[in-house]
């Protein structure tokens, strides 16, 4: 038998696509609640008060909107949950994390047959994949064309794909949703709680996904947001679907939605964490009380600085998310990109490479919207590219900074 030292993890400087830095005011109410069961009155009202406060974050009336517990994944996992085999539906891939989105739902829509001949990779002949190059958006046209081409039931895409940091055009996915009677599923993992968006401003969607731990900054690991309109919900409940846990109808009843409304008190689908909806509960009211507007300026003005200062060291940027910067590397140290995030991950400044083809590297200001975080981030990645024997010009660098936060250039 071994019994491990306890275990101790290091403080790092989360610069990565995610997970993001959860808020102090977060981590205390985790760490402050009692225990109080899953069918304690302060629980539910809790679960019933995140549940009208993600309404205002998400922007809708959905009645079904609440959280899923576990990662994006999961809150995924329950939106496609509808998609049961033999449906026809379009996937629009432009990365990492649409990629995987596509063989969730290749997964979902393969027959039996198919899923058994092929079951990790299933190609069911329903569903269609369009591939987007890496680097590049979903625009409206690409949607337009494909579903006017294949007339299927679902349509499904990332808002912002995180493996390549591109955003895609979500109104021209809804109208086009819209105009060929397809219903949008959406992967919003990377955008609630950055960009500033009302889901119900796109009426061709019909699920909607996103994650606890990004633009919510909820690590602790706590609840995916969700949310399906009243033609979703018919829809599924016509077909139904093989999961218990990731229902939507069920699960909905924890949160208190019953039959379509709203309802007093939840009654029990799962066992529910006292610590985790606590933290939730506050992560929205930060969300809130900053308001979703102020913070998505917040990200358009960080990203700005910190996108010029990784110019000044010759990078060249190909994304054109707010909380995600994606870069190739200067021609002479083109092909170090891996080398390079090791090297910074060793010193517990933790940005990311990318996960798919091709490497490039991946620096993330999630919850890190100052001054001191962002200057930060900058010296560290020119000291790294230093360290691997590149010239950063320094004065430039400070420039670029100082031109973004006014503040007096250092004594040169
Ligand atoms: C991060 C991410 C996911 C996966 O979320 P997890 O919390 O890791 O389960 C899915 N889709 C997108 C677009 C993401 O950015």
């Amino acid at each position: 038998m071994t019994i491990h030292p306890q275990l101790t993890i290091p403080e790092t400087i989360a610069a990565g696509p995610g997970p993001g830095n959860t808020d102090a005011r977060v981590l205390a109410r985790f760490a402050s609640s009692g225990m109080a069961d899953h069918m304690h009155p302060d629980v539910l009202r809790g679960m019933a008060e995140c549940k009208e406060m993600l309404r205002d974050v998400m922007g809708t009336r959905n009645v079904y909107t609440f959280g899923v517990a576990g990662t994006g994944w999961s809150g995924l996992d329950m939106m496609f949950s509808a998609v049961m085999p033999g449906d026809s539906v379009v996937m629009f891939v432009n990365g990492t994390f649409s990629g995987i989105d596509g063989l969730t739902v290749r997964m979902k829509a393969a027959t039996a047959e198919e899923l058994a001949a092929n079951s990790m990779d299933p190609q069911a002949a329903s569903v269609t994949i369009i591939n987007i190059p890496h680097g590049q958006s979903v625009t409206g046209e690409i949607v337009e064309a494909a579903l006017v081409e294949h007339k299927p039931k679902w349509a499904a895409m990332a808002h912002w794909e995180t493996g390549s940091g591109r955003i895609n055009d979500i109104k021209g996915f809804s109208d086009a949703c819209e105009k060929h009677g397809a219903m949008g599923l959406v992967d919003a993992v990377s955008s609630l709680g950055v960009e500033d968006f009302r889901i119900d401003d796109f009426p061709g969607v019909h699920g909607w996904a996103s994650c606890p731990q990004k633009g919510i900054c909820c690590l602790p690991l706590t609840y995916a947001p969700v949310s399906f309109t009243d033609h979703y919900i018919e829809t599924l409940k016509a077909t139904g679907t093989r999961t218990f846990v990731h229902h939507p109808i069920l699960e909905a009843r924890h949160w208190g939605i019953v039959g379509g409304e709203d309802v007093e008190k939840g009654t029990y689908h799962r066992t529910h964490s006292a610590y985790a909806v606590a933290a939730f509960h506050e992560a929205l009211r930060i969300t809130l009380q900053q308001g979703v507007a102020q913070r998505a300026k917040d990200y358009t003005f960080h990203e700005a600085a910190l996108r010029d200062a990784l110019n000044a060291m010759g990078c060249d940027i190909t994304s054109n998310m707010t909380s995600l910067i994606v870069l190739d590397l200067p021609k002479d140290m083109a092909g170090r990109e891996m080398e390079l995030v090791q090297h910074c991950r060793a010193q517990n400044f933790g940005i990311w490479p990318t996960l798919s083809e091709p490497v490039q590297v991946r620096i993330g200001i999630l919850n890190l919207l100052n001054q001191t975080a962002i200057t930060d981030i900058a010296m560290r990645f020119a000291q790294a590219m230093r360290d691997l024997g590149a010239e950063v010009d320094q004065a430039a660098v400070d420039h670029a900074l100082n031109r973004h936060y006014g503040t007096a250039l250092a004594a040169e």
